[in-house]
C-alpha cells in the first residue's frame, strides 16, 4: 500500500466517483498519511479545438470551471475534519498553447499542479496521445511537455510513458524503438531540468494488452522504466520518481493494480520517493 498518493480524481471531472470526503475517509481508514486531490482541471475557454475535436477528446470529462470553488471548499472541509492527515489542493491539467494566464490563475489556488498530456496541439490539429502517436510525430509529445514545464507552473508529470499507448514504429508495429528510447531520455532530462516529479502510474495496468505479462503493459512500460533505472544508477537522487494511484474511485487507492505496480517497481529496482516536498 502507498502511505501517500498525489494523483486522485473525483466526480467533478464527470468520469470518476466520489467526493473529496469519501476519499479522505477511506484513506484515513487505510492509515494513509497524505492525499493530494488532483481532479482533471478545467479546459481553457478559448482553446483552439473544433467542436469535433473537443468531443472526440472527451473534453467534457474535465472539471467545469463552475465547480472549482466547490472543489476547493470540499478540500478545505476535509482538512478541518481530518487534521491528522495532510490533504493537498491540486489539479491535473493538459497544456494547451496560448493559455498561460488560464493555467496561472488555476495554479495560484493550488499546492501543486500535475501535467497530464492526454492531448495537445500540433501543426494546427489535435493529437490524441492514446491513439495518434507514431514514428513521424512522437517528438511532438516531448515538445508539448517541454513547453508546459518551461512555464514553471507544473510540479509533477503524470504517466510520462503514455505516448507509447498505441505507438506505431516505422513498420506500423507496437515496438519500443529507438525513437521511443530518445523520447524517454528527453523526458527524463526535462523532469530533472525543471525539477518536477516523474510518475510511475498505477492506473495504466488496466489497459495492458496482457495484465499478467509485464512486457505487455502499455504504461507503466517496462522498456521505458529500464531506461529510468539506468539513469538512476548513473545519476543517483537526481530524478524525482514517485508512484501515483491515479485513482478514479476511493477503492483504487489500494487495489490489485497498485500492488502489481509496486511489484514492478521492486523487480526493476527503481528508487521512488514516498513524499512530495512543496
Ligand atoms: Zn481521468
Ligand atoms: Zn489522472
Amino acid at each position: 500500500m502507498l502511505k501517500n498518493n498525489y494523483h486522485t480524481h473525483m466526480r467533478f471531472c464527470n468520469h470518476a466517483k466520489g467526493d473529496v470526503i469519501d476519499y479522505v475517509k477511506y484513506a484515513n481508514e487505510l492509515g494513509m498519511e497524505e492525499l493530494g486531490m488532483s481532479d482533471h482541471g478545467p479546459i481553457p475557454l478559448n482553446h483552439h479545438m473544433t467542436d469535433e475535436e473537443y468531443k472526440a477528446l472527451y473534453c467534457y470529462e474535465n472539471m467545469n470551471l463552475d465547480v472549482f470553488e466547490l472543489y476547493l471548499n470540499q478540500i478545505e472541509d476535509a482538512q478541518l475534519k481530518y487534521p491528522n492527515m495532510r490533504i493537498l489542493k491540486a489539479l491535473e491539467c493538459e497544456y494547451l498553447y496560448d493559455n498561460d494566464k488560464w493555467y496561472e490563475n488555476l495554479r495560484k489556488r493550488l499546492d501543486y499542479m500535475i501535467l497530464g498530456v492526454h492531448f495537445y496541439e500540433y501543426e494546427n490539429h489535435m493529437i490524441d496521445t492514446y491513439k495518434d502517436l507514431n514514428y513521424d510525430n512522437v517528438y511532438s509529445y516531448v515538445e508539448n511537455v517541454n513547453r508546459a514545464l518551461s512555464t514553471g507552473l507544473y510540479d509533477y508529470l503524470a504517466h510520462p510513458d503514455l505516448f507509447f499507448f498505441e505507438y506505431k514504429d516505422k513498420d506500423g508495429n507496437w515496438t519500443f524503438d529507438q525513437r521511443c528510447k530518445d523520447v524517454t531520455n528527453k523526458l527524463i532530462d526535462l523532469a530533472v531540468k525543471y525539477d518536477v516529479y516523474f510518475e510511475i502510474n498505477c492506473n495504466g495496468v488496466r489497459f495492458a494488452k496482457n495484465k499478467d505479462d509485464i512486457n505487455m503493459w502499455r504504461y507503466p512500460n517496462i522498456e521505458f522504466f529500464k531506461i529510468v533505472k539506468e539513469y538512476q544508477d548513473k545519476n543517483p537522487n537526481k530524478l524525482k520518481l514517485i508512484l501515483g494511484c491515479d485513482a478514479h474511485q476511493p477503492e483504487a487507492l489500494d487495489n490489485e493494480n497498485v500492488k502489481a505496480v509496486l511489484k514492478f517497481v521492486e523487480d526493476l529496482g527503481l528508487k521512488v520517493l514516498t513524499k512530495i516536498e512543496l
